[in-house]
């Protein structure tokens, strides 16, 4: 604040505004950090106190829970499910099977595997009886070494068509 007027060069008296408590939710800009109202959680629907800075974001979640959801259900949420196969919805590898990512990134068919039997042993592969790369159904797939996978796919006839034109 100026002391001197400018026009006249008189001395200003300066009144010292009083500053007014609880003005600031009055203002656009609210304070980070400080719980400033509230928002709806798209997940669950609840409705919780919100901080400034999560509404200047627009989160979108109430909790580390709801933005990243347990990964069965995610898992779940990519597969459609028909009478005969499960078919996975979600991202492929070399266009034959699903990839999910669990810690790694995996074939979805051996999460499925995982989650239904256990770990699976060293070494081995899980293959499809119903012959589709894309099906996540457990009981669909079964265990085998590299020799059996091979057999597997030449009994089915697959084995040997690498080209888009040869069948
Ligand atoms: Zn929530
Ligand atoms: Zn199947």
């Amino acid at each position: 604040m100026r002391n001197q007027c400018r026009r006249r060069g008189e001395a200003m008296t300066e009144v010292p505004q009083p500053r007014k408590k609880g003005a600031w939710h009055r203002k656009r800009v609210w304070p980070l950090h400080a719980i400033v109202g509230t928002l709806v959680c798209e997940r669950c629907g609840k409705t919780y106190p919100a901080m400034g800075y999560q509404i200047r974001r627009k989160q979108r979640f109430c909790s580390g829970d709801c933005r990243y959801p347990p990964a069965e259900e995610r898992f779940w949420a990519k597969v459609e499910k028909t009478d005969h196969c499960w078919n996975w919805k979600g991202s492929k590898v070399a266009k034959r099977y699903g990839g999910f990512k669990l810690d790694i990134y995996m074939l979805a068919h051996r999460v499925s595997w995982i989650w239904a039997n256990g770990p699976i042993p060293d070494g081995l592969y899980v293959c499809h009886k119903c012959d589709n790369g894309f099906c996540v159904r457990p009981d669909h797939l079964f265990l085998g070494s590299q020799q059996d996978n091979m057999n597997d796919m030449k009994s089915k006839g697959r084995g040997n068509n690498r080209g888009r034109w040869r069948k």
